[in-house]
């Protein structure tokens, strides 16, 4: 890897971040008159935890490793922006991606006037890691990977993600939002091995919480003070925060609902290939699948009159005839695959 000073944007490494009442004291006290807050109306009169503290610690435990190598923001969205915004100078540098993959990349990048190239997965959706390699120049500061990919549902192969860590000096992303869907174990324990790694996981889909709006960063402590110094300073709210550690005090509940989605998984794997008008169903590590039909817009439409709503990927490139089909409740898929046996082509 580069050094960190020569990849992060000069006014982003000199930058004296905003500090905060609650950055300059913490501590026990009995009269807080420092932050301008109304004195009653406790709790919420209070400012938040502006770096989260105790839910770092917990989702540390959960996830083996320590508060200072995580970052927490409203949703991954959070961090793939400031990830493009400390890395990334205007109209000047770029960033890399797969192809078809999460759509936030390219639209963060955009935003932020930053290039954007994408590399085409292979056929059975797999990377090449030397095609993507070769897309690199003097410009390129990150790389975004999603795995297991959204919406091809497959995992990247290790050796291929290890291609990409050790042949590009610049910063390489793994979003693992779907990692607790896969059999395939989490980059954050390679943290120390791979000073330019980023792996990206959220409350919002095996826990359940997309409503709270919570992600999580994982790097090298250098990097997260980074990301602690450009976000802004009460990213996430109060009552995220409580709710948050909340869900995450129970893992149980949520290990539960796994089991149950993962069975319902492997249930639409041996029903959708009989339904007539599917012609392809491919192999998910995720909460959804990929699914190639006869006629993705006819079937769409159809299936929006029966009130069940997919997601259309049609036009997305490798998947013309597809829809991605979320995992829902047994009911729900019963519905689904009630809805679709009935159809007639
Ligand atoms: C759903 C999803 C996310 C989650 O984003 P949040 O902002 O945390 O809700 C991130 N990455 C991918 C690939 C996703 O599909």
């Amino acid at each position: 890897m580069k050094n960190l000073k020569d990849l992060v944007r000069p006014n982003v490494w000199n930058l004296k971040p905003y500090s905060s009442a609650r950055d300059e004291f913490h501590g026990e006290a009995s009269v807080f008159i420092d932050a301008n807050e109304n004195p009653f109306n406790t709790p919420y009169n209070r400012y938040p935890d502006p770096m989260q503290w105790e839910l770092k610690k917990r989702i540390g435990e959960l996830r083996g490793t320590t508060p200072d190598t995580i970052f927490i923001g409203n949703g991954s969205d959070e961090a793939i922006d400031l990830l493009i915004r400390a890395f990334c100078e205007l109209a000047t540098d770029n960033v890399l991606s797969i192809d078809p993959s999460y759509g936030m990349y390219e639209v963060s990048a955009n935003v932020n006037h930053v290039g954007f190239r994408k590399v085409r997965l292979q056929s059975d959706f797999s990377l090449d890691p030397d095609t993507l390699l070769a897309q690199i120049d003097a410009q390129t500061k990150l790389i975004f990977l999603c795995s297991p990919n959204n919406p091809t549902a497959n995992t990247l192969k290790r050796e291929d993600i290890y291609r990409v860590l050790n042949g590009f000096e610049g910063i390489v992303v793994i979003d693992e939002a779907y990692i607790d869907f896969s059999s395939s174990p989490s980059f954050v324990p390679e943290l120390a091995q791979h000073p330019n790694l980023v792996v990206l996981q959220t409350l919002s889909k095996a826990w359940g919480a997309a409503g709270i709006r919570l992600g999580m960063a994982f790097a090298s402590p250098e990097i997260i003070s980074l990301l602690n110094k450009i976000k802004y300073p009460y990213n996430v709210n109060q009552l995220t925060q409580e709710k948050a550690l909340e869900i995450l005090n129970r893992e149980a509940d949520m290990k539960e609902q796994l089991r149950n989605i993962l069975a319902e998984r492997s249930l639409l794997e041996t029903t959708l290939p009989q339904v007539a008008c599917v012609k392809e169903l491919y192999p998910s590590d995720a909460n959804f699948m990929l699914v190639r039909v006869e006629d993705a817009n006819a079937t769409y439409e159809y299936l929006v009159r029966q009130g069940i709503i997919v997601r259309n990927r049609n036009n997305v490139t490798l998947c013309e005839g597809c829809l991605r089909i979320t995992i829902g409740t047994p009911e729900e898929n019963t519905v689904l695959l009630k809805a679709l046996n009935d159809m007639s082509l």
